[in-house]
């Protein structure tokens, strides 16, 4: 707990940087969402990284690093947005305990994960979330979803021309999607050219991300909507991955 206490300060500048300024509630729900990660950890594989300060920087502080992309009026108005393959939550959760006006969907196709971020969400009494077990393949077929969100995001789900077919169908028109990227943030980009325009997207910018304690730069690649998806897409589960768009 001391060692927690003490690195929250590592937490608070790296919000800062991100122009967030944490309450001392916030500090314990991401205090919270640690604990309850390194307990479920030790029964379910949910991650790698258990750490405090590796879990501050890699997973709360990158999810974090969003908001650089994503237009704070629009979270603060209670914009739609659906995290795809969340995991143990992230971006999605972090981003939630920030911005509480945002409707969230965690989307997760792995039981114990969705059992895991379905807990934290009655354990933090968050409303306006919904954790959804499933594929995006299917949610992106299936009317209640498809077209339905201001934003889709992911982080670590994908390659890029996967990735589109799972996130672009989701979003409405005039909305845009969100993909957390390492390094190669630009090739990747590059060779999911043909399956953007395809899908309906076009892409809006690379944004670089420096994080403390991560020599990588990241990026957060975002792609606007700009014409409907055509029907077919996305293809039924599996069909994305094994037969990337080109
Ligand atoms: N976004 C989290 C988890 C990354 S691991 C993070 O960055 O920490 C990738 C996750 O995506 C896995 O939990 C996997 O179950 C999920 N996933 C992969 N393909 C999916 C799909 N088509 N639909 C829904 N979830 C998917």
């Amino acid at each position: 707990m001391i060692k927690e206490k003490q690195h929250m300060s590592l937490l608070i500048t790296g919000a800062k940087e991100m122009g967030l300024t944490l309450t001392d509630r916030h500090l314990e729900a991401f205090l919270t969402c640690y604990q309850e990660l390194v307990d479920w950890n030790q029964r379910f594989n949910l991650t790698a990284i258990t750490g405090w300060e590796k879990v501050l920087t890699h997973h709360f502080l990158d999810s974090l690093s969003c908001l650089k992309a994503l237009p704070r009026e629009e979270l603060a108005a209670g914009a739609r947005v659906i995290d795809v393959g969340t995991g143990a939550g992230f971006p999605g959760l972090p981003l939630k305990l920030v911005c509480p006006e945002v409707q969230m969907t965690l989307l997760e196709a792995t039981n114990k994960k969705v059992a895991f971020v379905q807990h934290i969400a009655r354990k933090l009494k968050l409303r306006e979330i919904e954790v959804i077990h499933g594929r995006a393949e299917e949610l992106g077929r299936d009317p209640t979803y498809r077209e339905q969100y201001d934003w889709a995001m992911a982080r670590a789900v994908a390659k890029m021309p996967v990735l589109v077919e799972y996130l672009l169908p989701m979003v409405r028109m005039g909305g845009a999607i969100l993909a957390q990227k390492g390094e190669d943030a630009a090739a990747e980009v590059h060779a999911a050219e043909a399956a953007i325009v395809t899908l309906g997207g076009r892409v809006q910018q690379l944004i670089p991300v420096k994080l403390r304690g991560l020599a990588e730069t990241r990026y957060l690649v975002v792609i606007d909507k700009v014409a409907a998806t055509p029907e077919k897409y996305p293809r039924r589960p599996g069909m994305p991955k094994k037969y990337p768009l080109r």
